[in-house]
């Protein structure tokens, strides 16, 4: 049996991998010239990290679980984490539960009302009923004016760009359940982790498990388009040439499945208002002295251009990044915003002056590196009503399949996420395998 995968990101290698356990043969098509799409690595000069930050939460179940399937159980740390939050000029950190309780913006009786719709939202399962209600006026109902403002309007910030106020309480339910349950139990403390090596040691380990099994990823080549076989299967053109295959999933966004295949494979209904998407445009600095004891820096401050610090060597153990420090400060902003007009040159200008507002004392000869990358469309807002309004894709090929994550309606973007849903994918798929070869033998016999 021959798979053909599109996407190379984490879901495709991901799904790759679940596949070839079952005696199929999988050919992964990646546009780029390395794996990983959004989780991919950058040469950094002295050290290899992520391009964009990622980290591992103690209840990504699903994804820990990917990780000692690989046998990477051992390359995976776990560090205490802290995050902060720069309002009114000045550096709070709320890592633990006593900290909280000394956070001075905000006064008891509005901390009781945080603690408490911290505590609801974490009950709620009827996620459907929180669509109709914007994530401000959620909060606000829940917690008071002063506590959106203080604590949750920077969170928001960080998370969501300008737009956040369009968002559906949903958002910060999944929030809250993945997030808060960072913390452990016990100590009331945040733990995080890392695999060493970063995510390329994750994909490195995806593309040696798939060689072993005989199946292979092809870089460099984007998928022109995708068409139903006369003999059955379906045909996958790239680069010019043709290749059969007896099933074929796209994992790719829903722009890029419109462009590529054909229409008698699959169908998506069309929404009633414009789905819109959130980019990212993320600074990064490599310095000689460490630039925040925060993994999380949530910033209330619109004289600052991004909306958040990620402190990466606040956890990664410093020998991972050749003794350097690695920062990120990451700019969520809508596809159509002016940003995108920028040039590099401009963008760091711009974030290096925000970088001097938030660090005074900042020396730039520190600055060993900086970088800007940026990525257009990482996630649709999930605004009002966002579950009925996403367009439905149906697939009308019995060999077509297409999975991916414009399709998460109440999750954030995650790659814990990304291994549930394929987990749940690949079981039925499976049963589909063992049919498609149970019938084969029956027809030989
Ligand atoms: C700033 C940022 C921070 C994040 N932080 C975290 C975090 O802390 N923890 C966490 O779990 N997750 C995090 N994520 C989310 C995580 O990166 C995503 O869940 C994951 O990368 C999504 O993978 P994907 O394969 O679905 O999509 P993508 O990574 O977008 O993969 C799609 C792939 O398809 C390829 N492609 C497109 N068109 C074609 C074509 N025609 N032919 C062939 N290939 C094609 C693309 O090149 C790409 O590689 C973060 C994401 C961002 C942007």
């Amino acid at each position: 049996m021959k798979i053909g995968i599109v996407g190379g990101g984490f879901m495709g290698l991901t799904l790759a991998h679940e596949i070839a356990k079952n005696d199929a043969t999988v050919k992964v098509f990646e546009s780029d010239s390395q794996m990983g799409g959004l989780s991919t690595h950058e040469d950094y000069g002295s050290f290899i990290w992520d391009k964009f930050y990622h980290v591992i939460l103690p209840t990504d179940n699903h994804l820990i679980g990917l990780i000692e399937d690989l046998g990477l159980a051992d390359e995976l740390c776990w560090r205490r984490s802290y995050t902060g939050y720069y309002v009114q000029k000045k550096f709070y950190s709320i890592s633990s539960s006593k900290e909280f309780l000394l956070f001075p913006a905000l006064n008891l009786w509005d901390k009781a009302m945080l603690a408490f719709t911290i505590f609801y939202g974490s009950k709620i399962d009827d996620w459907k009923k929180l669509e109709n209600i914007t994530v401000k006026d959620w909060l606000i109902k829940m917690g008071g004016k002063r506590t959106y403002e203080k604590f949750w309007s920077p969170l928001l910030l960080a998370k969501l760009g300008d737009n956040h106020e369009k968002a559906s309480a949903v958002f910060i339910w999944t929030y809250i359940k993945r997030l808060f349950q960072a913390r452990s139990s016990a100590a009331q403390k945040e733990h995080m982790g890392y695999v060493k090596g970063g995510y390329k040691t994750v994909f490195d380990a995806l593309e040696k498990s798939l060689s072993n099994k005989g199946s292979n990823i092809a870089l460099n080549s984007t998928v022109e388009s995708i068409k139903p076989s006369a003999d059955g299967g379906v045909t996958i053109r790239n680069n010019g040439v043709e290749e059969h295959f007896d099933k074929v999933i796209v994992t790719t966004p829903l722009n890029v499945l419109e462009k590529i295949a054909a229409e008698s494979l699959f169908e998506a209904s069309k929404s009633s208002t414009p789905i819109e998407y959130l980019g990212v445009i993320c600074l990064i600095l490599v310095t000689k002295y460490s630039m925040s004891p925060y993994y999380v820096l949530n910033i209330a401050d619109k004289e600052i251009p991004f909306t958040g610090v990620i402190g990466m060597s606040s956890l990664v153990d410093l020998d991972q990044t050749a003794d350097k420090h690695l920062t990120y400060f990451p700019k969520y902003i809508s596809s159509t915003d002016p940003y995108w007009q920028k040039s590099e040159d401009e963008l760091k200008a711009i974030f290096l002056e925000g970088v001097s507002k938030l660090y005074p004392d900042f020396d730039q000869s520190s600055i060993v590196s900086s970088h800007i990358h940026k990525a257009f469309k990482v996630q649709p807002l999930q605004v009002l009503n966002y579950s009925e309004n996403i367009p439905k894709i149906k697939t009308k090929h019995k060999d077509f399949y297409v999975l991916n994550t414009s399709q998460f309606v109440n999750d954030t973007l995650n790659n814990n996420s990304v291994v549930n849903h394929v987990k749940n994918f690949a079981q039925g798929f499976t049963k589909e395998l063992e049919a498609h070869k149970t019938k084969k033998i029956d027809q030989l016999v």
